[in-house]
């Protein structure tokens, strides 16, 4: 899915597609990968030892190669999501026959749409009894997948990773999807990929494992990959064997580099050593200057000038607490367009904001909609990272506002909220009179007297509130620091357990934007 117009035609050759397979847990993903892996190693090219490094190559019989992504879903499509592409070509939603279409298949589907690579569906578990082929087709369906037996444009193909049913069906229906992409790709450039996988590993230092996208690597190049840089000393394959280089659609191990990168960073080789440190340097200081902060404030911006620039559709990411609420939610936001602009919803389900929704909505430029949950420690991070806007609500109205507001090309909230710091409820004591007070570790940030306080039980909202008193010892007390242990309780709001964790959020009022 790399973008190759800046080669001339007649320096591109054919490449391999590189494909991913992702479906709910538990539904065969791993022995789908397997199955194929082992029916196609046979020929004695590798000595059985292979290692997981996280992509792996096929041949199939026609003497065509297929690239295998085996990775958590979401993370295969991260990378190039700024230019709207990703590392892979196709998907392969792998949805168990018997369980049918699951949560998670769901949100695998959405984001291989938001990645926008065809889709071919695996029905697995044909084996067994309670295997309904029919009733996964009209799930999808659903869904908007329509299968070609019915009119629609996507590849249903039942299989059995046990028995080995349907695996050559499922591989020639890759090599009919790979003519129809003609992917290409100009061997002759300085290579250019993205790291899949990565670890410091005891004895060999920091390990890549790298997907060429274009061009090629060699042994003894000098490459960059975020802020880390290093000379390539060895191209490994997941079987061990060492190569000299690695072409487009090639997986290899990484050796060399000066820190572990992360996945879904870009690589490439540059001319030499000064240029490397040149780049490295450059990109500390955009580090350090521009931070997560003005990332963020530009996505928001750039998605209001899109809307006003006449572009027919804002994504948005619903999550909520109960299946209701995310519905309404759905509905009234499809009801609030207009001719000129459509809200978009790329995905929505119940439970907290994790890590794929962020992944999903930066692929697709959307904001992500809360409804009475809360992200995860490991989605806000992501999110900060990525610069994706999360808005919470607890009115389905103030939400449906906000948006039509946006949509009308006002900026409304001249009011924000701001996050203070976080604390840890370590104890909680039930005073007489008073009620619940709370024994808090300020983990983070700070939190200051009369506070607004979310009360969050494994990620969920439990309520939304005001602090009522905040003390250190038996004073009360103006602020409490990160690393500070304090005494708080919660207006109105008695149903404090230990565990439980706050939000401190106070609101600023900032002059309107656009
Ligand atoms: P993943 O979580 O999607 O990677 O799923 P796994 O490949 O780990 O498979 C989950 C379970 O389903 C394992 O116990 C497998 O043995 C079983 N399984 C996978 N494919 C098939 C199949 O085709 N038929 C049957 N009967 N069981 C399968």
């Amino acid at each position: 899915v790399e973008d190759v117009s800046e080669d001339s035609p007649e320096d591109l050759e054919p490449r391999p597609p590189v494909v991913v397979v992702m479906g709910h847990v538990d539904h065969g993903k791993t022995s789908i990968l397997d199955a194929l892996r082992k029916a196609n190693v046979a020929d004695g090219e590798a000595g059985g030892i292979t290692q997981h490094i996280g992509a792996y190559m096929v041949k199939l019989e026609g003497g065509e190669r297929v690239v295998f992504v085996d990775t958590p879903g979401h993370e295969a499509f991260t990378g190039l999501r700024a230019r709207g592409a990703s590392m892979t070509d196709v998907a392969v939603l792998v949805v168990a026959a018997d369980d049918g279409v699951m949560p998670q298949t769901v949100e695998a589907l959405n984001h291989a749409r938001a990645a926008g690579v065809p889709i071919i569906v695996a029905m697995n578990k044909m084996d067994k009894e309670g295997a309904d082929p029919e009733k996964v087709m009209r799930q999808l369906a659903e869904h908007e997948v329509i299968p070609e037996e019915w009119g629609g444009n996507t590849m249903f193909v039942p299989v059995s990773a046990h028995t080995g049913l349907g695996l050559d069906d499922l591989l020639e229906m890759l090599a009919l999807q790979t003519e129809i992409l003609e992917l290409k790709a100009n061997p002759q450039r300085r290579g250019k990929g993205i790291v899949v996988e990565s670890r410091l590993d005891r004895g060999r230092g920091p390990v890549a494992t790298v997907l060429v996208q274009n061009g090629t690597f060699n042994q003894g190049d000098t490459v960059v990959v975020g802020s880390a840089t290093g000379r390539l000393r060895a191209i490994v394959d997941e079987n061990s064997v060492q190569h000299r280089t690695a072409g487009p659609s090639i997986p290899f191990e990484l050796l060399g580099l000066d820190s572990v990168p992360e996945a879904g960073q870009e690589i490439f080789a540059v001319e030499n050593e000064k240029q490397a440190r040149d780049i490295v340097r450059y990109r500390k200081d955009m580090e350090r200057e521009q931070g997560a902060e003005a990332k963020k404030r530009a996505s928001l911006d750039e998605l209001f000038a899109n809307m006003q620039s006449g572009v027919k559709e804002v994504p948005v990411l619903i999550k909520g607490d109960v299946t209701g609420s995310v519905e309404a939610m759905a509905e009234s936001l499809a009801k609030a367009g207009t001719d000129e602009v459509k809200v978009k919803i790329v995905h929505k389900a119940i439970g907290g904001i994790t890590e794929s929704d962020v992944m999903l909505a930066s692929a697709a430029n959307a904001i992500i909609i809360g409804f009475n949950v809360r992200p995860e420690a490991k989605a806000k991070k992501v999110a900060e990272v990525e610069g994706v806007d999360i808005r919470f609500y607890k009115v389905i109205y103030d939400a449906i506002d906000e948006v039509k507001a946006a949509m009308a090309g006002v900026l409304s909230p001249n009011k924000v909220e701001k996050v203070t710091g976080s604390a840890d409820v370590r104890d909680v004591f039930n005073a007489p009179k008073v009620g619940a007070i709370a024994g808090c570790y300020v983990t983070d940030g700070y939190v200051t007297r009369g506070s607004h306080v979310r009360v969050l039980r494994e990620s969920v909202l439990i309520y939304d509130g005001v602090l009522e008193s905040l003390r250190r010892f038996k004073d009360d007390v103006k602020e409490v620091k990160a690393g500070f242990e304090c005494g708080m309780s919660v207006e109105k709001f008695n149903d404090i357990k230990e565990g439980d964790t706050f939000e401190f959020y106070i609101i600023e009022e900032v002059a309107a934007t656009l």
